[in-house]
C-alpha cells in the first residue's frame, strides 16, 4: 500500500468507517509560491500551461500520507474564469484537473474526489440562486463524467450556498463532503452558528460536514467541538496551517507588526510566512481532532506536504515519505550517534 497503514477502499464512506481519512489540500497556495498561478483572482491555470507539475504535486501529497486526491478545480469555476476572460477554457481546464486527479488516485489505490467552492456570486437572492446552482450543475455534472468517487464542496461562508452544492452534489448521485469556511465572528454570513449550519447539511443529505480553510489550528478547535457535539455524522477539519488566534481568528485578519508594509497592511496572502505553522503543530492539532472524533482531516491554504506527513505520523500512519522522518540522532553536532566527532557535538553550545 503506498500510502501506510490505511485500508483505503473505493468508496468514502467505506474509508471513513475503516478510519481517518486525510485530504491534502491547498494547491492554490502552494502554486502561486512556485510561480505558476498569480495571488488575487487565483485562478488554477496551471492546470493547463503545467499538467505535469500538479500531477507531480498530487504524488507527492500522497507520498505525504494523503489517502484522497482532490481535482484541481477550487477557483475554476465560470466567475472566476471570466474575471481573468478565460470562460472559454472553463470545460477543458475541470477536464485536464479531474483526468489529472484521477491518473494520481487510480495508479495510487487513493480517493479520487471532485471539488466544488464559494462562487464569490451568491448574496442570498433568488438570481444568485440561480447562477450558483447552475456553476454548480456544470462542474459537478464533469466531475461524475470523469468517475470521481466523491465531491467536495468547500469553502462556503454562505450556509445556504453549502446547502446549494449539497442538493447538487446528492442530485447527481455522490457523496458529499461539505465545509464551511468561518471567519473573524464565528457564524456563516446569513448568521448561523457552525454547528447549526452543519446540523442543517447534515439534516439535507451531507455526508461529511465541517470546517476548511480561513482559520488556523487554535481558532478552529473549539467550533469543531461545537459541531461534533451537535451532528452525529462525520465530521471534517482542514484548517490553514497558521498561527492564528482570539484576536485574530483568521488568516486574514493576522497583522505583522515586525513587517506592517506588506501589500493591504496585512500579511494575508502572500506575507504569512512568519505565522506557518510548524509540523509538530500540525501533528498537535490533528491528535486534538481525533481525539474530538474528527475524522476527514487535511490541511488548506498554505499547507507542504511535510505538514500533511505529521498528520499522517499523529494518525500512527507511515506514509513512504516517513523514511525521510528527522532523526537528529544523526546530526553533526546536535545528534548523539558515537561516529559523531565529539570536538563538534562538544561546540554545539555555541551554534
Ligand atoms: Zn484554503
Amino acid at each position: 500500500m503506498p500510502h501506510g497503514t490505511a485500508l483505503i477502499q473505493n468508496s468514502l464512506l467505506d474509508s471513513l468507517a475503516a478510519g481517518p481519512v486525510i485530504c491534502a489540500e491547498g494547491y492554490l497556495f502552494e502554486f502561486e509560491r512556485r510561480g505558476y498561478l498569480q495571488a488575487g483572482a487565483y485562478v488554477p491555470e496551471v492546470v493547463l500551461e503545467h499538467p505535469d507539475l500538479v500531477t507531480q504535486l498530487h504524488r507527492e501529497l500522497v507520498h505525504a500520507g494523503s489517502d484522497v486526491v482532490e481535482a484541481f478545480t477550487y477557483y475554476a469555476h465560470r466567475e472566476k474564469l471570466r474575471l481573468i476572460g478565460k470562460e472559454h477554457l472553463l470545460k477543458e481546464m475541470n477536464w485536464q484537473a479531474l483526468a489529472i486527479a484521477k491518473e494520481v488516485a487510480r495508479e495510487t489505490g487513493t480517493l479520487f474526489a471532485g471539488d466544488i467552492c464559494n462562487t464569490n456570486v451568491f448574496v442570498g437572492d433568488d438570481a444568485s440562486r440561480r447562477t450558483v446552482r447552475a456553476m454548480f450543475e456544470e462542474q459537478v455534472g464533469w466531475a461524475v463524467e470523469a468517475g470521481v468517487d466523491f465531491v467536495i464542496g468547500e469553502t462556503f461562508s454562505w450556509g445556504e450556498e453549502a446547502l446549494i452544492a449539497l442538493d447538487v452534489i446528492k442530485r447527481a448521485g455522490m457523496s458529499a463532503v461539505i465545509t464551511l469556511a468561518i471567519h473573524q465572528r464565528p457564524e456563516t454570513r446569513e448568521g448561523w452558528s457552525p454547528a447549526e449550519a452543519c446540523a442543517r447539511l447534515e439534516a439535507a443529505g451531507a455526508d461529511v460536514v465541517g470546517l476548511n480553510c480561513i482559520r488556523g489550528p487554535r481558532t478552529m478547535l473549539p467550533l469543531l467541538k461545537s459541531i461534533r457535539e451537535r451532528v452525529t455524522g462525520h465530521v471534517a477539519a482542514l484548517p490553514v496551517p497558521y498561527r492564528t488566534h482570539d484576536d485574530a481568528p483568521s488568516f486574514q485578519s493576522l497583522r505583522d507588526p515586525a513587517y506592517p508594509d506588506a501589500p493591504g497592511g496585512r500579511p494575508f496572502p502572500t506575507a504569512l510566512d512568519p505565522f506557518a505553522c510548524t509540523r509538530y503543530e500540525i501533528a498537535d492539532f490533528t491528535r486534538a481532532a481525533a481525539d474530538l472524533g474528527v475524522r476527514y482531516l487535511g490541511v488548506c491554504c498554505g499547507a507542504g506536504p511535510h505538514h500533511i506527513r505529521s498528520m499522517a505520523e499523529a494518525l500512527g500512519r507511515t506514509p513512504p515519505a516517513s523514511r525521510y522522518t528527522a532523526d537528529m540522532s544523526k546530526h553533526a553536532f546536535l545528534g548523539t550517534n558515537p561516529n559523531l566527532k565529539k570536538e563538534n557535538r562538544e561546540y554545539a553550545t555555541e551554534l
